[in-house]
């Protein structure tokens, strides 16, 4: 696969007088803010290929989405950049019980995504890149690493010393220890100096795909790899020197809740071991989507797919819509019900767009940017929305559909 640079088109964003006010995030480091003038570096922690996009996805990706669109119109520049996880167990495991090679199947998957993605209009990455692609920051990385000490091999494997920063766990060691074993951590490896230590390097095993380099032939953990693609393509290519001008590398590392640990945590650390500096200022998370009262997972297989709903001819702006409803941070419930209401809003919605006369809009604009730079409260803008349409269909007028389709399309991404 091939590092691409605004992988799928985007549409072209309006900028808004009104929109002025910083946007304030809560994340799991606290409360930060982003202001017109920040150069904003978002990482978010893409996909491993092996399956379609499903709706937990969706509700990560729209969200950075949020992020992205509101950070734009307020005049701060973005960069934002995306993994994609082309190498793992899951990938292989995936393609050997199809009968597929890996490549092909990761390449479809994430051809799959791109095209999911323009659909529900997430703005692309600036810079979409394959784990394949990085041996060599990779290899450079690590090298840095142990020459400060934080490496150690285990048979033909090296591990980080996450023991050098057990007192910035987030939880205690017994359950990071358990949350470890249960995310695809191996804390009962024999060899190892700490249950919490990190694989960086995975020497060849069998036939599995493997790359050279000055750390033998094999491939990388999946810390270290955010770790890395973040730095390096946030950063340039200098990266490993840090920037001495900044408290913190880079502004926002986003993903999941199911990431905060062990994922962010080690990234964080590695990058601490390699540049001696915190790594994000805020640490975004977005929460699970289950349906119908169950939590959503591929062990269930109960997955609903962006592109399966949009193969049975669900209009993308109703997905987004129904994703919208709730706050990014909550943990869902997806059903039928909500797809169906969301369609029923979003005709109401564009049927009230539509009409010569309307309710006034002018303070709609301003309070929809004032929910959004709230820790994005979709919520709210949803209740001011449906006010807005129940007043229009009673007959209230003194607004213009112009301006708000404009708002709607660039800080929401909902084109009516
Ligand atoms: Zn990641």
């Amino acid at each position: 696969m091939k590092i691409l640079q605004n992988p799928w088109p985007n549409p072209a964003l309006s900028i808004f007088e009104q929109a002025q006010s910083p946007l304030t995030l809560e994340s799991t480091s606290g409360k930060f803010t982003i202001d017109p003038d920040t150069n904003l570096r978002m990482y978010v922690c893409g996909i491993t290929p092996y399956d379609a996009t499903h709706l937990g996805h969706a509700a990560t990706y729209l969200t950075f989405d949020l992020i992205n669109r509101f950070s734009r119109l307020i005049g701060s520049s973005v960069h934002f950049v995306e993994n994609i996880t082309d190498i793992d167990e899951p990938l292989l495991e995936r393609a050997a019980r199809d009968g597929t090679d890996w490549e092909s199947l990761a390449q479809k998957e994430t051809d799959l995504f791109s095209r999911d993605m323009e659909a529900l209009r997430v703005l692309s990455p600036e810079w979409f890149v394959p784990a394949t692609q990085t041996m060599d920051l990779v290899d450079q990385a690590i090298t840095k690493m142990e020459e400060g000490g934080f490496v150690y091999l285990v048979d033909n494997d090296l591990y980080f010393r996450t023991s050098l920063f057990l007192s910035e766990l987030p939880i205690s060691e017994a359950e990071a220890i358990a949350i470890f074993r249960e995310r695809g951590g191996d804390p009962d490896r024999a060899g190892k100096e700490h249950p919490l230590d990190s694989l960086l390097w995975l020497a060849n095993k069998n036939d599995e795909p493997g790359w050279s380099s000055s750390h033998g032939f094999g491939r990388p953990g999946w810390h270290i790899e955010c770790a890395v693609i973040s730095l390096r393509y946030l950063l340039g290519e200098n990266y490993l020197a840090g920037d001495s001008t900044r408290s913190a590398l880079i502004d926002i590392q986003g993903g999941g809740s199911d990431l905060i640990f062990p994922h962010h945590f080690m990234s964080a650390i590695q990058v601490k071991a390699m540049t001696g500096q915190q790594f994000a200022r805020g640490y975004v998370h977005t929460g699970m989507v289950g349906l119908d009262g169950e939590k959503m997972s591929k062990s269930k297989g109960n997955l609903v797919f962006v592109s399966k709903l949009l193969a049975e001819g669900i209009d993308p702006v109703v997905i987004r819509f129904a994703l919208l409803q709730s706050h990014y941070s909550e943990d869902r419930m997806w059903s039928n019900e909500i797809l169906d209401s969301a369609q029923g809003e979003v005709e109401r919605i564009r049927s009230a767009l539509s009409r010569n006369e309307v309710a006034p809009t002018a303070e709609l604009g301003t309070e929809i940017i004032s929910a959004l730079s709230q820790n994005l409260d979709t919520p709210k803008v949803m209740a001011l929305l449906q006010s807005w349409v129940k007043a229009t269909e009673d007959g209230v007028i003194g607004g213009s559909t112009g301006e708000l389709s404009r708002l709607l399309d660039s800080a929401l991404g909902l084109a009516f």
